[in-house]
């Protein structure tokens, strides 16, 4: 019985080890991998008996016949694997109990990509190749001179080989699938895919890089510490991540595998994980080596980030401009402690290009805390069904229109896009109306016919108060808050009307060019487009939103009903004018949109993320990863006493 389990899992895992590593194909998410690997392994614990082809004794795959072999000088090896705190304890007392000593362990990040080994010979590069099965590797010497991050010639004038990890950028590929054909699923398999391509070309188009950790053969002389590995690898001009810690104890490493967790959050490289590793290389000599792994070495995994599951139903969502978004209902499963029941696409041409079937097997990919991402199918059953394209609006039963890769229900009175509108047009950024919430939208709509914003200021308190739920004070609150909100600023304003691609940022450039609301009201289309960071598409949604009569008397009688905007003090050639801030963190005194209003006041721009762009970040407490992103760029902190000092 055990026998027949332990044979029925090893056939699965070679099944899936070869869609991952020959075919970078897989079907099934790591974190399913990696569950039957271990009850593989628990098995083979309990029993003592190893199938002559388990995966537990091999590294990675077999390589493929049209590549030509290279025999790597050292063995490649892969990484044992640990997911708890636990497990890191396990492994430091292993290291302990086989050396006798307590050693010094190094902390670095684990990218996943493709391992890539360089072999120089005199100072020069001569080939790259694939990890393969750990003893013969894949010659792509071809395919990984399009890439730039290795230098042709170094140094050091001995036979070496270095190691690496091949990743794809994931603005790079975020990118790259805004326009293929076929979207690449994850960033793993979209490098492993470019770099064991016959075709070079192919891999110059994803562009990958290569990050380095590790010199896996020196002819002469010998490194003492992890450390020198990367000064070495730095040295002879090698890109190397820059994070290298070290640690003494489990405390230590548990406190360094909590920085990585968030800086992992805000860096552009896929990472699963961190290695920790014993720093001392005569150690290490002494440890050795299992069939499959270093002793002194282990990859501690984060939280799966990927699941597979099955498509159960589409259903279409209608936004507030009429938009209609596919989302997709899947099989309830566990992503990183949360039950995912739906996931997103983005339109119908998504779900072609990502081949979606009712049916289908998809990878889903967590994405910051909003719903999960479809990002392909994996295997299509086939009991699977296409997914049919509505023509009709499924709340108000109108013809839908397309344009390009989208469908609009262009009814202007259809429900969600009114309640999408009205709670836009209500909330914070736009016309800060408190207390007001998508209920509160749906529920005027239904029983006051309410669907112009206009309608909102002429709701009286009585009304409400005959609405479920809504009492005396309750009533009383959104009356004033709608009272409140008549007196804002024009950018505010523009950014509530909901003109399509018109946010927050753009908004204020509007308002910038062109003072007033006649002035964005009468501006040509050329005068638009000449806006700096606004392009034609949005000119133009801008002027045929103005040239819309019924638009310009829906303002008119916001402004009759008492919208006034504040003058807008933004000053050309304020003390902070050129500076470009991200805030993070709570400051002491100040709120974040005080802040932004001083800073904005004195010429001076908030944007909402760091980039090479920002100029100072004004941080707070608890800041996170957009201070470690900083931090990692290198941009100036200042903190609440520095910017009152700034401004004074
Ligand atoms: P691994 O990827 O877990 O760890 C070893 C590799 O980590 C090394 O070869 C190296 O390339 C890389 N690495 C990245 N940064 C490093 C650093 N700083 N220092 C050292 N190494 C670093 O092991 P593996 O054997 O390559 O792959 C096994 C894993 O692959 C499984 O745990 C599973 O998650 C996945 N897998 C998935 C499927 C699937 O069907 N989805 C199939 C097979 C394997």
């Amino acid at each position: 019985m055990i026998m027949e389990k332990m044979k029925s899992l090893v056939e699965k895992l070679n099944k899936y080890a070869y869609e991952y590593y020959v075919l970078d194909n897989p079907t099934v998410s790591d974190g399913e991998y990696d569950r039957l690997y271990d009850e593989l392994l628990k098995l083979e614990r309990e029993t003592g008996i190893v199938l002559d082809n388990s995966p537990t004794k091999r590294v990675g795959g077999e390589p493929i016949s049209e590549f030509s072999k290279h025999e790597h000088i050292n063995k490649l090896y892969s990484l044992d694997k640990g997911v708890t705190i636990d497990e890191v304890r396990a492994f430091l007392a292993r290291v302990t109990k086989l050396s006798g000593k307590n050693p010094e362990y190094t902390v670095e990040f684990k990218y996943d990509g493709l391992t890539i080994c360089l072999t120089y010979e005199n100072g020069k590069f001569v080939r790259a190749t694939t990890r393969g099965n750990g003893t013969v590797g894949e010659d792509v010497t071809a395919q990984v001179l399009t890439i730039k991050t290795f230098p042709l010639t170094i140094n050091y004038k001995g036979t070496c080989e270095i190691q690496g990890e091949a990743v794809i950028k994931l603005s790079t590929l975020k990118k790259y699938n805004e326009t293929a054909v076929e979207p690449l699923k994850n960033a793993r398999n979209a490098v492993a895919g470019a770099i064991r391509n016959l075709d070079p070309k192919e891999t110059e188009k994803r562009k990958p890089e290569i990050l380095f950790y590790n010199v896996n053969y020196l002819s002469e002389g010998e490194f003492k510490t992890q450390k020198e590995h990367f000064d070495f690898l730095r040295e002879n001009g090698f890109k190397v991540y820059d994070f290298l810690e070290v640690a003494s104890s489990v405390e230590e490493i548990e406190k360094i595998l909590k920085i990585i967790e968030e800086k992992r959050k805000s860096i552009d490289y896929l990472t699963d994980g961190a290695v920790i590793k014993v720093n001392d290389i005569s150690l290490r000599e002494t440890l050795g080596f299992t069939e499959k792994f270093p002793r002194w070495a282990l990859a501690y995994k984060f939280e799966a980030e990927e699941v597979t599951t099955t498509v159960l139903d589409v259903l279409w969502q209608v936004g507030r401009t009429g938009k209609l978004t596919p989302l997709g209902i899947v099989e309830p499963v566990d992503l990183g402690g949360a039950t995912v029941k739906k996931a997103t696409l983005n339109n119908y041409g998504d779900i072609l290009r990502k081949n979606v079937k009712i049916g289908s097997r998809v990878l889903i990919r967590r994405s910051n805390d909003v719903i999960p991402e479809i990002l392909g199918s994996t295997e299509i059953p086939s009991t699977a069904t296409d997914v049919v394209k509505p023509t009709v609006c499924p709340y108000c039963n109108s013809l839908l229109v397309e344009d390009g890769a989208n469908i609009f229900c262009v009814n202007p009175d259809c429900k969600p896009r009114v309640v999408g509108a009205l709670t836009h047009f209500a909330s914070k950024d736009a016309m800060n109306v408190e207390g007001f919430s998508e209920m509160t939208a749906s529920l005027l709509f239904d029983e006051f016919n309410v669907k112009k914003f206009s309608d909102l200021y002429e709701i009286e308190k009585d009304q409400l108060l005959t609405l479920e739920g809504f009492k005396d004070k309750k009533s009383k609150n959104i009356i004033d808050a709608l009272k409140n909100s008549k007196k804002t600023n024009l950018a505010s304003f523009i950014y509530a009307l909901g003109i399509d691609g018109i946010g927050k940022k753009t908004a204020k450039d509007l308002v910038k060019q062109f003072k007033s609301i006649d002035g964005i009201k009468n501006a040509t289309l050329l005068e638009l487009s000449a806006v700096r960071d606004i392009g034609d598409i949005t000119a133009n949604s801008v002027y045929e939103y103005f040239s819309n009569e019924e638009n310009v008397r829906e303002i008119d009688k916001l402004i009759s009903l008492g919208v006034a905007f504040e003058s807008e003090k933004t000053v050309d050639g304020g003390i902070l004018q050129g500076q470009k801030f991200v805030l993070t963190g709570t400051l002491p005194t100040l709120k974040r949109s005080e802040a932004s209003k001083i800073i904005e006041s004195l010429g001076g721009e908030v944007m909402s993320s760091v980039s090479k762009l920002t100029t100072i970040v004004l941080a707070g407490e608890e800041a996170g990863s957009k201070l470690d992103k900083a931090k990692a760029l290198g941009i100036k902190i200042i903190d609440e006493n520095e910017f009152k000092n700034m401004i004074k």
